[in-house]
């Protein structure tokens, strides 16, 4: 360690993680000299975590339409970063590096081997082979211009200047770096040992907040406060919802396949909605249905923790029906209702919903309790019981916290990073990638996506 740090070193690269691995392994095989740091013992522990250990890497969707589902300013910020390096190219790499890989349903790659592991060591591997140097067990505690440190230009300020109208910076007290003092000099990273290791250039992607156990605990936001950059405040996202009702608790292990969930604050205002299956918990609601509109309930959580209140209340809004519209589904019931017999719900819809779900419909509609047969119905409740199909409301009460989010929304505000280069502007020389921005996608492979691509035009930016 200490030679390292007593030698000039070329760049940086904090984190070996999903976008650290990738932008050291890439800037190495252009040609620069890396030094990667890492805090754990380890490189790429959320990696082997990831889709269940098989690792969903990326996605088949195009660049264009991965991009889409980070939302309109995270799908204009990643535009060139998918174009550099699209879906289909990150497969290709894979395939460069030894890593063959499979489709899965709902737009998800996978190895073919089924093991993360194998996404995790290939990256190392390809990076020790270009030359990359690991150093682990090295927390980095902080992230300075070297020309400020060598005229103290640490200033005190009660927040950061341009923080975001909606969300404080994290480190609201910590001193700040003025932005004069950024220099091309280069920068110093300072480990929580006292070491310091100099850089010409310096790659940031320590990750987020999320399971801190793989050793994210958001360090990088401390060390962007400290250089006067906005970081949105840091939320929960891709997250299970807690719900307080006892009824949504006792559907615990009941799962609804194909869905549409669509997350409605108080006011009944959409805050997202996504296809995909549903899941009860204990706790409330799980699954990917559930958990890709979770941000918006995480964030509001956060806000209210803050101000020591509890989480405003939310409902997840699930449509049983996706496929039918209310006219189709309401000529069904009417259809059902006039068959022999008193046929039940069930037997009408053309698609399985547990009885158990279908009995808590009919409540909902305030149908008599437990009532699930079709004749009789007059037009109120049959109106009520569509409503109910389409619309059946889960009450949310929060998150299940960052310890079980697949990541944080919020991070270093997008506006502060040339979209090109990952590099931040007025910064030279000091690049971030990876869940450290506030960027933010569905489970599905876009993470990695979003991580790899971030990684890869610091990469090329490096290498220029
Ligand atoms: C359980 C789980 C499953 C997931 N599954 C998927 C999936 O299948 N597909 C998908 O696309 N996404 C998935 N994700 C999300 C994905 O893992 C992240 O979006 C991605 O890893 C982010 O990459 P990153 O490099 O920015 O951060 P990370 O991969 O989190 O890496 C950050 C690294 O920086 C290190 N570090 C932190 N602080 C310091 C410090 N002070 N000094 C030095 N090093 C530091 C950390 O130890 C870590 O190794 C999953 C997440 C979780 C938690």
């Amino acid at each position: 360690m200490r030679a390292r740090m007593e030698r000039e070193n070329e760049i940086v690269v904090v984190g070996a993680g999903a976008a650290g691995l990738w932008a050291a392994w890439r800037a190495a095989e252009l040609g620069r000299r890396v030094l990667l740091v890492e805090k754990t013992p380890r490189a790429g522990t959320k990696i082997l975590a990831s889709g269940g250990t098989h690792c969903n890497l990326t996605t088949t969707l195009d660049a264009r339409a991965a991009a889409e589902l980070f939302g309109p300013d995270g799908a204009r910020f990643l535009a060139p970063a998918f174009r550099a390096l699209p879906p289909a190219l990150v497969r290709e790499q894979f395939h460069a590096l030894g890593v063959e890989t499979v489709e899965a349903p709902l737009e998800k790659i996978f190895p073919k081997s089924g093991r993360a592991r194998d996404v995790r060591d290939a990256l190392e591997r390809a990076a020790r082979e270009r030359g990359v140097e690991f150093v682990f067990d090295a927390s980095v505690a902080r992230v300075v211009p070297r020309g400020a440190r060598a005229a103290h230009a640490v200033t005190s300020s009660s927040a950061p200047s341009n923080a975001p109208a909606h969300g404080p910076a994290t480190a609201a007290k910590a001193a700040t770096i003025s932005s004069s003092s950024a220099s091309a000099e280069g920068w110093r990273v300072e480990l929580a040992d006292g070491t310091a290791l100099d850089a010409e250039r310096v790659v940031l992607a320590p990750g987020g907040r999320s399971y801190a156990k793989s050793g994210t605990t958001g360090d990088g936001y401390a060390w962007l406060a400290e250089l006067d950059l906005s970081v949105i405040e840091p939320a929960p996202a891709l997250v299970p919802l807690e719900s307080d009702a006892p009824w949504v608790h006792a559907l615990a292990g009941i799962a609804l396949p194909d869905v549409e969930a669509k997350l409605v604050d108080a006011e009944g205002r959409a805050h997202g909605r996504r296809r995909r299956p549903v899941l009860f918990t204990h706790k409330g609601v799980s699954g990917p249905g559930a958990m890709d509109v979770s941000a918006p309930v995480g964030r509001a959580e956060v806000l209210a923790r803050r101000r020591g209140q509890r989480c405003p209340p939310f409902q997840l809004l699930v449509d049983l029906a996706p496929d039918l519209d209310r006219e189709a589904l309401r000529a069904l019931l009417i259809e059902g209702a006039s068959r022999p017999g008193a046929p039940s719900l069930a037997r009408v819809l053309p698609f399985d919903v547990p009885k158990r779900v279908l009995e808590r419909v009919a409540l909902q509609a305030k149908l008599p309790a437990g009532e699930l047969r079709l004749n009789g119905l007059d037009k109120a409740r049959r109106h009520a019981l569509v409503e109910a199909l389409k619309a059946f409301a889960l009450p949310i009460s929060g998150t299940t916290g960052f310890d079980h989010a697949e990541v944080t929304a919020g991070g270093l505000a997008l506006s502060h990073l040339d979209k090109g280069t990952m590099e931040v502007k007025g910064r030279p020389g000091l690049f971030v990638c990876g869940e450290l921005l506030d960027l933010q996608g569905p489970i599905g492979g876009l993470n990695f996506q979003a991580a790899f691509a971030t990684a890869e035009l610091a990469a090329r930016a490096l290498a220029r």
